[in-house]
């Protein structure tokens, strides 16, 4: 069915809300022009519901903002951005943005442009997609008129990505503009029109006046989109991926040495993160995905015996990780933690079921991912990728019987939480010992002992055993 089917039906259904019909009146009594703009509009077409909606008006977007909250009274709350030219008006779920229609010009060396009044058409002109510079008449005479000077419902209909004016001077103009349109085209699954997409290529290295917060919230929405693979290699045909995350550029390619390659890391990944993405929401471990190969460029080693190896590539780019996070300006958080211990550990399931699959080793892998256990098993069955359809089929199988073997385990041992059933203290109070190494010596034999199933997981048992390392290394009064 075409976008253009059933418009003023989607238009009426919309401009329903009782917020819209408060707007265009208090807009009216103040004999002023007022529409609902951007990205709602498009939102309204591609039945995709959205919260915040902004809103244009000829004059003080402010003044309008406070009219609007002084009639909504006490549910809803004003927030005012003077050097902006905006305020926003909370109300219930919703963002309501207000901002006088503008007209904009641009100097060389940043992206925030010169701001004067201007009409309807002068804002249409400034935004950045036809298909976000649509927008819906709310005064009386005129109420749920659409003004859509540039086809962006045409493009819509096409799928397509396209600036309203000349490309060159869109994204020369703001070159966040070049992020929005690869991520509005992996969001929407649309393409970016040819010529748009050759003035990205023109201007890419205008990127450089962007501050790398723009470029990660582009990059997260990138992430979180259904298919995000498409985004990074949109962003590497056009130039930008290496001047904005080089590293990743550097999985490229396939080198050949007496007619022996290794694939092509950068496709692969690309492969992993969408297998990932389409398991989980979980938008770090679509993260992990995306940089647990990061290491292999460096570790890419040849020789004639093993061929291609990337020897300790997880324990390279998981100390790669913090150098990436702060050069592109990422929250050196707990959740870059969590992606360097999938990154560290994603090669252990793996190596796993190449060998026999013993209690021991399904242990010590139930310890050392803990609760992220579940993620990193995830993150391990994705990384499966080889064109060989048999092989894909036997590793898929051998998973298969390491999660029993992980259920199974937890079950009986409790491994993933795993808490010392001796602790120092009782240690140092049996034996009458001052803090020191040889406590931690058996604790360590304990908890050994226990991923290695000589003993159960159980105070009695450790209790024991700690009476026996203790002789054994010579403790007095054990
Ligand atoms: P989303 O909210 O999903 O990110 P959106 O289109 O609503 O998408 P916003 O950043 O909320 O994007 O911006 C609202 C509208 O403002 C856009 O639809 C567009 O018309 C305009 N706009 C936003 N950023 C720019 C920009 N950098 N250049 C030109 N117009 C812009
Ligand atoms: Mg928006």
């Amino acid at each position: 069915m075409s976008i253009n089917d059933n418009i003023e039906d989607k238009i009426k259904a919309h401009t329903r809300r009782r917020t819209f019909h408060t707007v265009g009146n208090i807009a009216d009594t103040l004999s002023r022009q007022c529409y609902v703009v951007g990205g709602y509009v498009r939102d309204i077409f591609l039945d995709r519901p959205s919260t915040d909606i902004d809103f244009v008006t000829l004059g003080s977007g402010i003044e309008l903002a406070e009219k609007v909250a002084e009639s909504l009274g006490k549910d809803a709350s004003l927030a005012v951005f003077r050097t902006y030219g905006t305020a926003q008006v909370k109300l219930y779920g919703l963002e309501l943005e207000f901002v006088g229609a503008r007209k904009e010009s641009y100097r060389n060396d940043s992206r925030n442009p010169i701001v004067e009044d201007g009409t309807l058409d002068d804002d249409q002109k400034r935004r950045d997609f036809t298909i976000n510079a649509m927008a819906i008449s709310l005064n009386k005479d005129s109420y749920g008129q659409l003004l859509d000077p540039f086809d962006g419902i045409g493009d819509l209909d096409r799928r397509i990505i396209r600036t309203p004016l000349d490309p060159d001077i869109t994204f020369s103009d703001d070159p966040l503009r070049m992020m929005r349109a690869i991520r509005f085209a992996t969001q929407l699954d649309f393409e970016i029109y040819p010529e748009t997409f050759k003035a990205i290529e023109r201007n890419k290295n205008r990127i450089g006046i962007i501050t790398k917060e723009r470029i990660c919230d582009e990059l997260m929405k990138i992430m979180k989109s259904d298919i995000p693979s498409r985004g990074f290699i949109l962003l590497d045909k056009c130039g930008l991926l290496e001047l904005i995350f080089p590293e990743l550029v550097a999985l490229q390619g396939v080198e050949t040495i007496n007619g022996r390659g290794h694939k092509d890391n950068f496709l692969h990944t690309m492969q992993v993160l969408d297998n990932v993405a389409q398991s989980t929401k979980n938008v770090w471990l679509r993260w992990s995905a995306l940089l647990h190969d990061i290491g292999k460029p460096i570790t890419k080693r040849y020789d004639e015996k093993m061929g291609w190896t990337f020897y300790n590539h997880n324990y390279v780019g998981e100390r790669m990780i913090p150098r990436i996070f702060k050069k592109m300006k990422f929250p050196l958080n707990e959740k870059m933690k969590y992606i360097q211990k999938l990154v560290g550990l994603h090669m252990r399931p793996i190596a796993l079921i190449e060998e026999e699959v013993t209690d021991s080793a399904v242990r010590r892998l139930l310890f050392d991912a803990g609760d992220d256990i579940d993620d990193l098993m995830m993150l391990c069955e994705a990384d499966i990728t080889s064109k060989n359809q048999e092989k894909v089929k036997r590793l898929l199988h051998n998973f298969a019987i390491v999660r029993q073997k992980l259920i199974e385990l937890e079950e009986k041992d409790r491994i993933r939480n795993f808490q010392p059933p001796v602790t120092g203290d009782e240690i140092i109070s049996t034996f009458k010992l001052e803090p020191s190494p040889i406590v931690g010596k058996i604790k360590e034999a304990i908890k050994n002992a226990i991923l290695d199933g000589i003993i159960p997981n159980e105070h009695d048992a450790a209790f024991k055993y700690m009476y026996e390392t203790a002789e054994r290394l010579g403790v007095k009064g054990a």
